[in-house]
């Protein structure tokens, strides 16, 4: 199993993770069964716990992936801040309008902040096309080589292998890279 295939499963398991860790902290800080009773003050405890989990685990998960500019970090910071001033909003009202249609509304925003975050932060530490091309060119293999011989292409003008005069069109050549999104695949 490569590492990215990895991350992707761990990906895919982190918020059936979260919400079973939300059952664990009800269970272990609850004076009873029922997960969101707005006289109960260990809810913010779930809640917080949770959301805590969910960033901490995300941000482990790709810190390595992500080309940390200071945009990006900004960004994130307004994010994780967003995330947990909306859930402490969402918290009061709870707490102050305990009726049915609130507690439902306040268990979807529960919900939803997880996913909120992990929107965002997609968004936010996709990288650019630019940066793309800059780590596929320092990743020290080429970025177009000769598919006949293997010889770099890089910085050509023309889709003709200066080396054993193998000619292209500019398609033929990209599509022969292969190999290449292999690589990157494992990169990632
Ligand atoms: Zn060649």
């Amino acid at each position: 199993m490569s590492k990215l295939i990895t991350k992707i499963i761990l990906t895919v398991l982190m918020i059936p993770i979260s919400n079973s860790l939300g059952a664990l902290l009800g269970y272990l800080f609850s004076t009873n069964t029922i997960y969101f009773r707005p006289q109960n003050n260990s809810t913010w405890i779930i809640m917080l716990g949770k959301y805590i989990f969910v960033v901490a685990y995300w941000v482990l998960l790709w810190r390595t992936s992500i080309r940390w500019t200071a945009r990006r970090v900004r960004l994130t910071m307004v994010i994780f801040t967003a995330i947990l001033l909306i859930g402490a909003l969402g918290f009061w009202v709870f707490r102050a309008f305990p009726i049915q249609a609130v507690r439902f509304a306040a268990y979807t925003l529960d919900q939803m902040i997880p996913i909120t975050w992990l929107l965002a932060t997609t968004l936010i530490w996709r990288e650019t096309d630019v940066e793309r091309i800059d780590r596929l060119s320092q990743s020290g293999t080429d970025v177009i080589s000769c598919p006949t011989c293997g010889y770099s292409m890089n910085g050509l003008e023309t889709a003709r292998c200066p080396e054993c005069g193998a000619q292209f069109t500019i398609d033929a050549l990209v599509k022969a890279q292969h190999r290449h999104e292999q690589e990157e695949l494992s990169q990632a």
